[in-house]
């Protein structure tokens, strides 16, 4: 599907699937992470076809889809040690530009079968060129039915008060556009980027935007309450199992015991249930797919090689979802995640 009107045929494909799907996945990846390959990291890749794929496997109707992490703007070995300079040879003169265009011609052209089903989000750097990117992200949607902005500002340390900035015209983009806005979220102390206030900042500031935090605000309960309270705000449940085993390890990662949701993060099913019945209006269920698990080898310090190794087999978080009841997984599978992407239809 080459559509001629990208917009309406969005809005099409939205009013199809209100009439026919039951469950929608509001958080995957599509497309691959050089960078993670080359630290020998995983995931680093998954096409558009395998994730479909995956959604056939499990019953699941229609997936957001965002872009990976690496963008072809940043030098490839500083960005590999965690250091972000543009790469004036690259193949993107602004973050994202050869990524965003790659996603929507694998979806609309190349297999234009996972029109429809694949639902394209377009990565963004707040703090990087955001006029350019505005401006190419403005076309793109011109050329492709675009169903939201995505941004994970940990992985490319932006600060996310720009998007109050200078990046604010991505924020602009998205209410002319009528779509919804995926934030990356963290509680870590050593991740300012990404910090779960700092966002809820914005998403105050901003009325005229949807947005959803991901990783259910990492189980972090004002967070949550927060979210909960705005009307513009949607909050993920993306990779809900290594979260879990995070909580269980009293990682970082996660919120402190004290300001953690309580839940008994041993039982997945069970603090999923918990959670989505706390906040039933805001909570989408998400699978962080090809990142619902994380395995890593990195550098310490004192230059000592630590491992984190956050296993989640395939099917585990569709079998942990289906553990909860009928209208709950209506509720939080089908419903939230058909209002924050299609707002006033
Ligand atoms: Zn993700």
């Amino acid at each position: 599907m080459t559509a001629r009107r990208p917009r309406s045929t969005r809005d099409a494909i939205l009013r199809g699937l209100a009439r026919k799907a039951r469950l929608i996945d509001a958080h995957t990846h599509v497309g691959i992470d050089p960078a993670q390959y080359a630290r020998g990291d995983y995931p680093y890749g998954l096409s558009g076809e395998d994730l479909s794929l995956r959604l056939t496997a499990q019953g699941i109707d229609a997936a957001v889809c965002f872009p990976m992490v690496y963008s072809s703007y940043f030098r490839f070995r500083a960005f590999c040690h965690g250091r972000f300079v543009r790469d004036p040879g690259g193949t993107s003169a602004f973050p994202y530009e050869a990524e965003n265009t790659g996603l929507c011609r694998e979806i609309y052209e190349a297999f234009s079968g996972l029109a429809g089903r694949l639902l394209p989000f377009a990565f963004f750097d707040p703090a990087r060129r955001p006029a350019e990117q505005a401006a190419f992200l403005r076309d793109l949607a011109v050329r492709y039915p675009l169903f939201g902005l995505k941004t994970a500002t940990s992985y490319i340390q932006s600060d996310p008060r720009t998007m109050l900035k200078g990046g604010a015209c991505l924020l602009d983009l998205a209410a002319e556009l009528d779509v919804p806005l995926a934030i990356h979220t963290a509680v870590h102390p050593a991740d300012p980027w990404a910090d779960v206030f700092a966002m809820l900042e914005v998403v105050r500031a901003r009325p005229d935007v949807r947005f959803d935090l991901a990783h259910t605000c990492r189980f972090d309960r004002r967070a949550l309450d927060a979210a909960a309270g705005l009307e513009n705000c949607w909050v993920d449940l993306s990779a809900f199992h290594i979260h879990c085993t995070l909580a269980c390890r009293n990682h970082e990662s996660v919120a402190a015991e004290r300001h953690r949701f309580p839940a008994d993060y041993r039982r997945h099913a069970a603090a999923m249930r918990k959670i989505a019945d706390t906040y039933p209006d805001t909570v989408m269920w998400g699978t962080d797919t090809p990142y619902h698990l994380f395995k890593s080898r990195f550098h310490d310090a004192r230059g000592r090689v630590r491992r984190l190794d956050l296993a989640c087999g395939p099917l585990t978080e569709i079998t942990e979802f289906r553990k909860l009841p009928g209208a709950l997984r209506t509720r939080i599978g089908f419903d939230n995640t058909l209002r924050w992407l299609g707002g006033r239809q």
